[in-house]
């Protein structure tokens, strides 16, 4: 691990429901950041909005980065020394920081009854005005600070911010260089009526009490900018760096990608049978990449390679495909690279339960196999059925396939017949002499390999696919291959 040089991120989740592909890439960066300049990676729970609290998120939250590998330096369960990690338990610090702003003048208690801000937006609308709190200041914009003090010590009140509109510019790592004007600064809530502190504030207060000194989020916080910058000036905060993230695109269109995208949770792809790697190497390069032509990526290369200045300023889309594409990539990295029993490891919960009846030594034969067609976890039990149960012999699939078409119901006969007796020779079942016995078969019966080839393994498997045609017998063993040579003549015969 490098030294620290004082590079602290966070992630900062609010529970309110399923963890999607948008917010763990908001996840992603800020670890890659941290670990890259061997800093701290912070995870935050931003729950102070009870409305939209939703049982169970953080949990799944918590789940989901542990399953990517994100695992936190400072937060919830391993703790830290800047906890509370929950916002909603941090609320005496965001009082003490908002009476701060009193004190300094900048922050007046607000007792506008919602219907009120209603009618005046409705009114500034209506002459075409651009709605903005500091229009409308109540009296209360003018108590005194010690007024000030005592209302919000002892009453349920709101306390607003008093803005001091002005330009403002400043560096978006992502973005770039920005500015804007004072008409989009307003007098923003800092305090709800129920004593919580808005995202606006308690973020402000959070980061810097966390000394974060990365703050990686979506774009869309972007408009909110010169709010933020004026909260830290009047709290005599140094900003950290920001980053805004660009949205990723639905699959098609212009628009953001939202639920009804046919993206899932990414639990949901964990539990189609998707790899935390494959999912991690996705999301790190929708929007980032290193200037090369590499696609695949571990943790390990991704936190050596990550670089800021590489992450991409424009809207990446969203593309099922290349999850799918990704996974077959890495399934295939972990058995070379790892080996079938580490390959079958991550395979648990996908067999079949005929399957399970079988030895685990079976499974890891069958598994080693077929694995190179996966493209998720969720394919095997359709993938490997006949491995595990004898198939239903189907003698329309191999009348009807494509290279045996033309061959007559004598003709097959014959050939299952001539396949059965050949192969029935070989004292050592293994991949190599089936190969053999085939390979001889071919030259006695003059057929050209597909047309062998198909017939057999149609009657070994009846499934439209299956691996090479040697190693699939070898597998399933002599006696089981010859005896569905056998039935499937059987069949043939007795059909029209
Ligand atoms: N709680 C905010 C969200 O979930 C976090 C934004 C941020 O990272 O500051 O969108």
């Amino acid at each position: 691990m490098k030294e620290n040089n004082g590079t602290v991120t966070r992630f900062a989740p609010s529970p309110t429901g399923y963890i999607h592909i948008g917010n763990v890439r908001s996840a992603i960066y800020p670890f890659l950041i941290a670990k890259k300049a061997g800093g701290r990676f912070i995870l935050r729970i931003e729950d102070t909005d009870q409305a939209r609290y939703v049982e169970g998120a953080t949990d799944l939250i918590m789940e989901t980065l542990k399953w990517l590998g994100l695992e936190w330096d400072e937060g919830p369960e391993v703790g830290g020394e800047n906890g509370p990690y929950y916002q909603s338990e941090r609320k005496e610090i965001y009082r003490k920081w908002a009476e701060k702003m009193i004190l300094s003048g900048r922050a007046y208690v607000d007792e506008t009854k919602t219907e009120e801000i209603e009618r005046m937006r409705k009114e500034d609308n209506e002459e075409k005005l651009a709605f903005l709190f500091r229009n409308h200041r109540p009296d209360s914009y003018n108590w005194d600070t010690e007024k000030t003090l005592e209302v919000f010590r002892n009453e349920k009140v709101a306390l607003r911010f008093k803005a001091e509109p002005k330009r403002r510019e400043w560096t978006d790592e992502v973005m770039g260089k920005m500015h804007a004007g004072p008409e989009v600064q307003d007098d923003i809530i800092l305090i709800k009526k129920d004593g919580m502190p808005t995202y606006n504030f308690a973020h402000i207060v959070d980061d810097a009490e966390m000394g974060v000194t990365h703050i990686a989020r979506g774009v869309e916080y972007l408009a909110s900018m010169p709010n933020y910058l004026a909260m830290y000036e009047a709290l005599e905060l140094t900003p950290p760096k920001f980053l805004s993230l660009p949205h990723i695109l639905a699959p098609s269109g212009n628009k953001k990608l939202g639920k009804r995208d046919g993206a899932k949770s990414v639990n949901e792809y964990r539990k189609d049978g998707i790899l935390p790697e494959a999912m991690l190497n996705y999301l790190a390069c929708l929007g980032w990449n290193d200037g090369t032509e590499q696609e695949i990526y571990s943790m390990e290369e991704l936190i050596e390679k990550f670089t800021i200045p590489r992450i991409q300023s424009s809207p990446a889309r969203f593309d099922e495909r290349k999850i799918l594409w990704y996974n077959g990539q890495w399934i295939r990295k972990i058995f070379q690279e790892r080996g079938v029993k580490a390959l079958y490891e991550e395979t648990r919960g996908f067999w079949s339960k005929e399957a399970l009846a079988f030895s685990e030594e079976y499974r890891l034969r069958v598994l080693s196999i077929i694995y190179d067609r996966l493209k998720t976890f969720g394919e095997i039990a359709e993938f490997t059925d006949y491995f595990f149960r004898e198939p239903e012999v189907d003698v329309v699939m191999m009348r009807e396939n494509k290279f045996l078409k033309k061959f007559s119901k004598e003709e097959i006969l014959g050939l299952l017949e001539k396949t059965e007796l050949r192969l029935a020779e070989i004292s050592e079942w293994t991949a190599e002499n089936i190969q053999t016995g085939l390979n001889e078969l071919l030259a006695e019966t003059e057929k050209k390999p597909a047309e062998l080839f198909s017939l057999i393994r149609i009657a070994i498997s009846f499934a439209p696919f299956s691996p090479a045609l040697n190693e699939t017998m070898e597998v399933l063993g002599k006696e089981r291959s010859l005896g569905r040579i056998s039935r499937a003549k059987a069949a043939i015969e007795g059909a029209e």
